[in-house]
Parts: C-alpha cells; sequence; structure tokens
C-alpha cells in the first residue's frame, strides 16, 4: 500500500498536505523502575501502514496506547495530523474517536447488540442521527461480512466475528488513523485470515493504520513500513524488502530466525 498522492482521502483531520498523520518525538514512558518505551522517534505518514513487531515485552502495545492518550507519555510529544494530544478534558473522547483502536480482545460492548456496538460511538461523538448512524453501520458491517449478525449480542458471535465487528465499529468514526494491537492473536487459526484481508484491503484504501503483529507474511506484504522494537527502542525502520532480506541489527536477525 505505497502512500499515494492522487488518492481520495478517507480521513477526517488530516493538517495541511505533508503533514504526518502521527508524530511521536523523543517518547519516553516507564512503569514505576520499568523503561517500557525510550526516546521513541516515529513518523507515520497519511495514507501509509506501519507495521509493528518484536518480542514480547518490547512496547509495542506501549505505543499503540500512548497514541490516542490510554497511556500518557512521561516525556516528549505526540502530534496526531501536526496538532499536539490534547491532554484531557473533552478533547480526550475527540482525540479516541481521531485515533481508533482494535484490540486483541475485541472490546466489545458486552450488554449492546452489534449495530448498536457500531452505532454508539457515531451517535455519541459524531452525533449522527439514529438512521444515518444505521445506516453507515450496516454498510460498515456488509463490508466486513457480519450484516446478518446485527442484532446478535458480541457473545453470540465467533472470535472472528467479533473482530470485524470491532473494525467496523472503529471505521464508523472516520478515524484519522487506526490501531491495531495483535487483533488476531486471540483467534482461532481459520478466522486469522478473514480477519487480515480485511486489513489488507483497508491499507489499499490507504486509510492510515499502524498495526502490531506477529503475522509475518502480513507484515512483509501489507506495510509500507515495518517499526521493529526491542527493550523499549525502536531499533529499525525500514521497508519491509530491506527489513526481511537484510536485518542491520543482531536484535532483528534473532527475532526473524525466531519467527520466520
Ligand atoms: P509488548 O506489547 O511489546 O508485549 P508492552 O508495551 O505491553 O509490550 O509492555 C512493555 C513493558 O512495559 C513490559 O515490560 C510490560 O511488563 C510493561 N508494562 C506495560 N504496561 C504496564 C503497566 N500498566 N504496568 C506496569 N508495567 C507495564
Ligand atoms: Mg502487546
Amino acid at each position: 500500500a505505497a502512500a499515494g498522492a492522487a488518492h481520495e482521502s478517507v480521513n477526517a483531520a488530516q493538517g495541511p498536505a505533508g503533514t504526518p498523520a502521527v508524530q511521536m518525538r523523543g517518547v519516553n514512558k516507564s512503569f514505576g523502575a520499568k523503561a517500557a518505551l525510550i526516546d521513541i522517534d516515529l513518523s507515520v505518514a497519511n495514507g501509509q501502514t506501519a507495521v509493528v513487531i518484536g518480542p514480547s515485552g518490547s512496547g509495542k502495545s506501549t505505543l499503540c496506547r500512548t497514541i490516542n492518550r490510554l497511556e500518557v507519555p512521561d516525556t516528549g510529544q505526540i502530534l496526531i495530523g501536526g496538532t499536539p494530544q490534547p491532554t484531557g478534558g473533552k478533547e480526550l473522547p475527540a482525540l479516541r474517536a481521531d485515533v481508533g483502536m482494535v484490540f486483541q480482545d475485541f472490546n466489545l460492548f458486552p450488554q449492546m447488540t452489534v449495530l448498536d456496538n457500531v452505532t454508539y460511538g457515531p451517535r455519541a461523538v459524531r452525533h449522527q442521527s439514529p438512521e444515518i448512524a444505521r445506516d453507515r453501520a450496516m454498510d460498515l458491517l456488509r463490508r466486513v461480512g457480519v450484516a446478518d449478525q446485527a442484532p446478535k449480542l458480541p457473545a453470540e458471535l465467533s472470535g472472528g466475528q467479533q473482530q470485524r465487528v470491532a473494525i467496523a465499529r472503529c471505521m464508523a468514526m472516520d478515524p484519522t488513523i487506526m490501531l491495531f494491537d495483535e487483533p488476531t492473536s486471540a483467534l482461532d487459526p481459520e478466522m486469522v485470515a478473514e480477519v487480515l484481508a480485511i486489513m489488507q484491503s483497508l491499507s489499499e484504501e490507504h486509510r492510515t493504520m499502524i498495526c502490531v503483529t506477529h503475522e509475518m507474511g502480513f507484515a512483509r506484504h501489507v506495510a509500507d513500513q515495518i517499526v521493529f522494537m526491542a527493550d523499549g527502542r525502536i531499533l529499525e525502520q525500514s521497508p519491509p524488502a530491506e527489513f526481511f532480506e537484510h536485518p542491520a541489527t543482531s536484535r532483528a536477525q534473532e527475532f526473524l530466525a525466531s519467527v520466520l
């Protein structure tokens, strides 16, 4: 998914042309004595797919969570569409709407129907009318192949179906950027491909995405850039062909040897 210049914008809150969708500058985050993020500098252009890989505990989830301020950085700056992240107040829900997140364990609202899961945010945060929100939600549920599940509760769906609903719920907000934190790690193997296929189609539409995954085939074929993390640091950032053929650091070489 090369960052095309001529594609139609799908994002709601972009900065001026050329402004990265996300910039992290000198971000550090510790939990007690544990440094989870160390001197993180990361820039993701509009329309790009960045795939974050690295060993367990290397800070991948914390990186995602700081971008929509589920975690607050200790130092450094995070810009969304060129604008510093809000630090609190009424702007936080707006940030979380602009920076959508899909989690490993789906995080659907368990007491709401599938349809209500998808319409809730657009109604509450985007102030859409019930009719408009429902029509859009049904379009999105059709797109991810679960429209027939709309009246059910999440617990009645398979894991793969729930994750597809979570992606539809995220898309319904028209986010500037979508974060995926190991979205297929909790799925049975036969459901992984269907979720990866949806993510690939979003990437091919030049939606801006940061995906944490252990699916190396997806990383190699869908990423515009690979971000390799270890021990809280970004050790490598390069196009997938370069990263997979010529990993520059011994940590990346060891990691690839362990997963490929
Ligand atoms: P990854 O997603 O790459 O597995 P994480 O970002 O979850 O890594 O974690 C990075 C490090 O920060 C780990 O050592 C983890 O134990 C620690 N950590 C993450 N979140 C918390 C937290 N809420 N409290 C304490 N330690 C945490
Ligand atoms: Mg994680």
